[in-house]
């Protein structure tokens, strides 16, 4: 009897809430769930993954499409990752075929093979490695060059090389390959791994007793929050506990936020461990990206390292995951497909049964909550591990200083007894470029956006005024338009900060860190290097220096603005305020040097900064979670936020009333709306923006209601006139 061919459902990028059927062609072998088949959508051909092969589907076959061709021999997505990506499409109500397409490297998505290239690799020879301990400086650059090839013995690859600064390496390469010295040979990608792994201190007992709980867990899930301050060793903790796991056999997965995956990390993780550790960010190129995606999935990298989106990556034997900084809002996606990875690593660990350790000297509210209820261990380092005393704090009081643009004489003279005692200086100041407002001094006219209900911040580098919202920029104007008056700066960005510090002195070299000057490729670590080396005796930057950096020699450290985060209509804003001072903070006093850190305020008097320097950050965070259940705010309530916008003024609100209805209509159990609500800065790159939130008590009931809300929205009254998005535990309200 002949069997009438399956159904093959198809999840396919594009707004479908779910897969789509199409037959499967007589002679076809049948896929399993999670391969790659290329199907016909419209008038295109795309790249979907098979979800399932029921026998039947509820349209009739006549009209159902055939499925063109089979991509994979086997599911280049297991079933475990599969269901955390439906899972994930669900709870953060994304489409289906959006959230396995992201899960992708670009080139599967293309439908290009699931099988790894081979590159360029240059490695040491046997007489480099003797040349390299008696190179003469007469060329540093090979010398430089020759260290780090011996330091990798797995050999580098020629875009692994360019990321070491200086970079540009491609001359002093050349020479060393026409001695004899470096070899280079095309192979398929190995993950690198160090010959014989270094020992690390022994650890002290608090570090023990965490790597100890958690040891005791490795098999099944179990949530660990590991708080402890910078410098106390959690790094140590980490690497005891990888090798560990890898010893038992299993990957680890680490995630790391963006900005601290710098060569350093990496570089300890593969001084230390004896197994291959693979790293996975935004800066790989497609090819690099398969391969590190092929080299976790095949088992063969025992560590991957990786920023946000690799909490989807495939791997064969999971072991453990950790989460480094888990109260970093660079896990949260802010646009699209707008999953937290850190909450999407915890439902990973449930579902692969493997433990999870959250680590941080700040964590989140919502990470300590639930440490209250029970669900996450609580292990603690409380004192700095390499000897340095906890860094001093206080509040200076700005209403009764002389400022000398944004810095007061206490700072300024507090600077520089540091400076005399050998030590090195970090302020902190979270707004880049030169003032943020350019003001005519005759007229008061002020340089607004065009676009945005914000003003242009005055770059005085490259003579240019930039809005920070949505990128308009254009020359600085010379004189006022209004009435050809003079104009000036008002109000500082960190690079009037670090003239003004030139100027005040003379003779201390000051170096800046934040996203202008760090624009070109290699110039963040090579600003990193002269602070390390000390040529920068004063670093002033934006919250890139909070994230992760040692600077041993930092003695002092000045908070410039405390106040941003004290007023503002987001109800996280002094949360990510405190957490921001105590992580500047934190650079402070790190190699036996007692630190000092100086925070200029207007509102010495408030509470909670008050709470944070007298108590610290737990009891900051202490008072800050009363203040949340008071209010009934997250942690202690789930939220939503849909969010629309338009060019037409109107048309966000009207939707968003319209969307509140439908809601109500539905008279969810337990669930509020609260709107619709101009956005913090209502129009943005010429479009009007609101929200509408929504929240409840009950996780479940939020969802519910989300579940029969969600779908219907599309068709709603002016649906059409918006751009809309929901998003679920949003970060920024
Ligand atoms: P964290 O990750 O908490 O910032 P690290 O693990 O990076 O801390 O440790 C901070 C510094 O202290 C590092 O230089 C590290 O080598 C050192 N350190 C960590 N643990 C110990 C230990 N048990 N004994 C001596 N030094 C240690
Ligand atoms: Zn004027
Ligand atoms: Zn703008």
């Amino acid at each position: 009897m002949p069997t009438t061919p399956p159904i093959c459902q198809v999840a396919v990028p594009g707004p479908f809430a779910e897969a789509l059927d199409y037959l499967m062609p007589d002679g076809m072998p049948v896929p399993a769930p999670g391969q790659r088949v290329r199907v016909g959508l419209g008038r295109r051909e795309v790249v979907g993954v098979v979800t399932a092969t029921p026998a039947s589907s509820n349209l009739p076959r006549a009209r159902l499409r055939p499925v063109t061709q089979v991509l994979d021999e086997a599911p280049v997505l297991d079933p475990n990752l599969l269901r955390l990506l439906t899972w994930s499409a669900e709870y953060y109500r994304h489409p289906l075929g959006e959230v396995l397409h992201q899960a992708l490297p670009v080139l599967l998505r293309q439908g290009r093979p699931a099988r790894a290239g081979t590159r360029r690799y240059y490695r040491i020879t046997a007489q480099g490695r003797r040349q390299a301990r008696d190179e003469p400086a007469r060329a540093p650059r090979q010398a430089a060059l020759l260290q780090l090839l011996r330091d990798a013995p797995e050999g580098l690859s020629a875009t692994e090389l360019e990321s070491i600064p200086p970079g540009r390496w491609q001359g002093p390469l050349r020479a060393l390959q026409e001695k004899g010295w470096v070899r280079s040979r095309e192979t398929s990608r190995v993950p690198p791994r160090t010959a014989v792994p270094k020992p690390g201190p022994p650890l002290h007992p608090p570090q023990t007793a965490a790597v100890e709980a958690v040891s005791r867990a490795l098999d099944g899930f179990s949530c660990h929050l590991l708080q402890g301050v910078t410098g106390s060793g959690k790094t140590e903790v980490y690497l005891h506990l990888i090798q560990a796991v890898l010893d038992a056999g299993r990957q680890v997965l680490v995630l790391v936020p963006e900005i601290a995956l710098t060569p350093q990390l990496v570089r300890r993780f593969r001084g230390r461990l004896a197994a291959p550790v693979t790293v996975m960010h935004s800066g790989l190129g497609d090819r690099e990206r398969l391969d590190a995606w092929l080299s976790a999935q095949g088992g063969r990298a025992g560590v991957i390292i990786g920023t946000r989106s690799a909490v989807f990556v495939p791997w064969v034997r999971p072991g453990l995951i950790i989460v480094d900084e888990e109260h970093d809002t660079s896990f949260k996606q802010h646009e699209g497909f707008r999953y937290h990875a850190r909450d999407v690593a915890v439902m990973r660990a449930r579902m692969e049964d493997i433990p999870i350790l959250l680590g941080s000297a700040t964590p989140s509210l919502e990470s300590l909550a639930n440490v209250a209820r029970g669900q996450y261990t609580h292990l603690r380092l409380t004192e700095r591990a390499g000897g340095a005393g906890t860094p001093r704090a206080e509040l200076l009081d700005l209403r009764r200083q002389t400022l000398d643009e944004g810095i007061s004489t206490g700072l300024l003279k507090r600077m520089e007894t540091h400076l005399e005692a050998g030590g090195q200086c970090l302020l902190f100041l979270n707004r880049r470029g030169y003032a943020p407002t350019l003001i005519c001094h005759a007229c008061g006219w002020v340089a607004d956006c065009p676009r945005c209900d914000a003003r242009m911040t005055w770059h005085h580098g490259d003579g240019r005024i930039r809005c920070h919202h949505c990128g308009h920029e254009r020359p600085r104007p010379p004189r006022c338009p209004a009435c050809g008056g003079t104009l000036g700066g008002l109000g500082e960005g960190t690079e009037r900060i670090a003239q003004a510090l030139e100027r005040h002195f003379p003779g201390v070299s000051t170096g800046r860190l934040d996203r202008d000057s760090t624009r070109r490729k290699g110039a963040l670590e090579s600003v990193l290097e002269d602070v390390r080396s000390g040529r920068f005796r004063i670093l002033v930057g934006t919250q890139m220096v909070a994230k992760g950096h040692h600077f041993p020699d930092v003695s002092l450290v000045g908070i410039l603005d405390a106040d941003q985060g004290l007023f503002s209509a987001d109800f996280r804003a002094a949360e990510r305020m405190a957490q921001l001072i105590i992580q500047v903070a934190g650079r402070a006093g790190r190699a036996g040097r007692p630190g000092e850190v100086v925070i200029q305020t207007h509102h010495p008097e408030h509470p909670l900064l008050r709470t944070l320097v007298e108590g610290g950050y737990e009891a900051f965070a202490e008072a800050a979670l009363a203040e949340r259940k008071a209010a009934g705010l997250p942690p202690f309530a789930s939220i939503a936020l849909l969010r629309a916008e338009a060019t037409a003024a109107r048309a966000p609100h009207d939707f968003l009333e319209a969307a509140r209805g439908a809601l109500e209509a539905l008279q969810p159990d337990s669930v509020q709306a609260w709107g619709p609500a101009p956005a913090l800065m209502e129009r943005r790159a010429g479009r009007y923006r609101a929200q509408l939130m929504i929240q409840s008590e009950s996780r479940p009931a939020l969802h519910r209601a989300l579940r029969q809300w969600v779908p219907n929205l599309g068709k709603l009254p002016g649906a059409r006139k918006v751009r809309w998005s929901l998003d679920v535990d949003a970060l920024e309200v």
